[in-house]
């Protein structure tokens, strides 16, 4: 593309606007065409940019309205509006980013960053770039802003110093780059590569790069990197001694610069111009060019332009023999450069700064990185002690059940045996051989539970069999199973509240959570009789176990359901604090749960909750 097709990139989008009637139409194309051009069709993207913005505030159209302001941020940048540029820039942020225009995103930090870099306010720029790239990390589709923020770092980097860290900065936008079509990106990062090696002394790797940058400028109407490419170019020829090459090239891009009243650009011409007609005794021009640079700093403030422009010119003036001139010249520059050094030393300072907690983060990450291998470890250490844990529960369980089976056969032996004993043994031995059988039993129940609870907290989950359930007649076979046992002459109330129905449940589950329930509620009243209350509603059935008895201790209800948890006040009444977590798990399983509540010395209720 030529400046004639810049031309005909613009006829195109004025035909496509006149064509149509359609007003969101027309800020489409609008943004389109910024979103494409912005950089090589300068002076008309500003016009159609502020025809885009009246549209898209007529049509409320909030996104487009803050994309049209991004470039509209550039242009008033490129056209030295610093302080309403950055203004616009910063007041955009948020919204750019929560709506995840990120190419605008990437394109509004840049001007803010590279705004607060010029005026010397690093750790800003260094901020503002490094915040973004935080708040883009794990956001999708993030890389066209992630290339330019790397190639603002590049430049910090490449003017502090850093030559190393601002390659790799060049280099990462280079490998996102391709995912931008923003060429006006890629030749900048060239021109950075060829700051580099130039810097490096390494002139024949820089010049051909600068020469590429140059062709395909020609096709492009780019003026700020076409001037910067023939800049870097000059200063290149000037310290290889081609004076005649050097001349020609900052002719060309001083030229360029006025058009476009890039002030502190254009000095910089100015001045390498100046030292070549000086090499070439062409003293006249020489002066010219030194008056020109120093009436445009005088002008427009610029401080630090001015102290080089006053080294060159006092070397001039001593050229000329004018003492007394280039000594005033020589003190300027003194004066200036201690203000610039004042404040470079500060830059330097906050940069040091920025360096050290950048190095911290890094020390940090590693801390981190090795705490997490730490923590790794020791959970494997943990599982593997938990399987160790469950094997030998499960096969000590069944490993007991051998013997108690053994000594409960010879119990039976004893038993028989008592029949023909003396009426004095006897008794004796039918007492013993009971509370033997007793023991047995219990025995083999804590080691069910054992078995139950190992499957369960090994993650084997229990498949469930639910078969549709009368409940009330399920619970009032349950209660009649206690009536059969002695329970300290206590028996279960039966209640049933609400319109009863059918639930499909794992009976087995349900009987052993309820039985459980029960048990402990009869175990642990003195002289009341608990309650068992079935209440129906519309989306779930409860199933409340009500006792008047001991009670539990405020402290020890948050981990009541843990395994082998029983409270404080059990004194001799016998347990294993098995039974509560079992019996939990089974209700969750039906995706139901369990809860308690409970006040020491009145007594408990414990409810299930089934879904409906
Ligand atoms: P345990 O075999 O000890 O009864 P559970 O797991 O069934 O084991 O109960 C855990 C603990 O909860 C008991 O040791 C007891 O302290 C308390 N507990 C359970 N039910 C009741 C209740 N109805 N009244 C008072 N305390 C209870």
């Amino acid at each position: 593309m030529s400046l004639n097709s810049a031309l005909k990139i613009r006829q195109d989008l004025e035909s496509k606007l006149s064509c149509s009637t359609n007003d969101s139409e027309q800020l489409e194309h609008i943004v389109t065409f910024c979103q494409r051009h912005y950089y090589d069709v300068h002076k008309d993207a500003i016009l159609f940019i502020k025809k885009g913005l009246q549209i898209a505030e007529q049509l409320q159209q909030e996104k487009e309205n803050n994309i049209l302001k991004t470039y509209q941020a550039f242009h008033l940048w490129h056209d030295q509006k610093i302080e309403p540029a950055k203004e616009l820039a910063s007041s955009i942020l948020p919204y750019l980013l929560e709506n995840k225009c990120y190419r605008e995103l990437g394109l509004a930090v840049i001007v803010i960053a590279l705004i607060e870099w010029s005026k010397g306010n690093l750790e800003n720029a260094f901020n503002v770039v490094n915040r973004t790239l935080y708040d883009l990390h794990n956001k999708r589709n993030k890389n066209e802003a992630v290339a330019r923020l790397n190639w603002a770092l590049g430049t910090f980097y490449f003017d502090l110093g850093s030559l190393g860290r601002s390659m790799s900065c060049y280099q990462k936008c280079e490998r996102l780059s391709p995912e931008t079509d923003d060429l006006s990106l890629d030749l900048y990062t060239k021109i950075g590569y060829s700051s580099i090696y130039k810097k490096k002394g390494d002139f024949d790797k820089a010049i051909p790069i600068l020469n590429e940058v140059l062709t395909k400028c020609k096709d492009f109407n780019m003026w700020m990197i076409e001037s910067r490419a023939l800049f870097e170019l000059g200063s290149i020829y000037l310290t290889l001694h081609k004076l005649e090459e050097a001349r020609y090239v900052l002719e060309k891009s001083c030229q360029i610069r006025k058009e476009n009243k890039a002030l502190p650009a254009v000095v910089s011409c100015l001045e390498m111009l100046a030292t070549i007609s000086m090499e070439k005794n062409s003293f006249n021009d020489a002066r010219d060019q030194l008056k020109e640079a120093i009436q445009i700093c005088e002008k427009n403030g610029l401080k630090g332009k001015l102290s080089s422009v006053m080294r060159i010119n006092a070397r001039f003036e001593e050229s000329q023999n004018n003492f007394e001139l280039a000594l005033e010249s020589f003190k300027k520059h003194m004066t200036l450069e201690t203000e610039l050094t004042m404040m470079e030393r500060e830059n330097r300072n906050q940069y040091l700064k920025l360096n050290f907690q950048a190095k911290k983060i890094q020390e940090d990450n590693y801390k981190q990185r090795t705490l997490n291998r730490e923590l790794k470890s020791a959970l494997n250490q943990a599982r593997e002690l938990s399987d160790l844990k469950s094997r030998f529960v499960s096969v000590t369980s069944h490993q007991f059940r051998t013997p108690l089976a053994i000594i409960q056969s010879n119990t039976d032996l004893v038993n028989m045996a008592s029949e023909k004993s003396s009426d004095t043994i006897k008794p004796l031995l039918n007492k013993a051989t009971k509370r033997i059988r007793k023991e047995i039993g219990n025995m083999v129940e804590l080691m069910d539970d054992i078995l139950i609870l190992g499957r369960i907290s090994e993650g084997n989950s229990l498949s469930l069999k639910k078969q549709s359930t009368d409940l009330v007649e399920f619970c009032e076979g349950i209660v009649a199973e206690f009536d059969e046992i002695h329970n300290n002459g206590l028996e279960i109330e039966f209640e049933v509240a609400g319109t009863q129905k059918e639930m499909p449940i794992d009976r087995k589950l349900i009987h052993h959570a309820l039985v459980n329930l029960l048990s402990n509620a009869l175990k642990y009243s003195i002289d009341t009789n608990p309650i068992l209350r079935l209440e129906f509603d519309n989306t779930s059935v409860l199933l409340k176990v009500i006792d008047k008895g001991i009670g539990i201790p405020a402290s020890d209800m948050p981990n009541l359901f843990q395994p082998f948890q029983r409270a404080g006040n059990v004194g001799a009444i016998k347990g294993t604090g098995l039974g509560l977590s079992i019996s939990k798990e089974y209700v969750e399983l039906h995706g139901g749960t369990m809860k308690v509540e409970s006040k020491l010395n009145e007594g408990s209720t414990f409810t299930i909750a089934l879904p409906v």
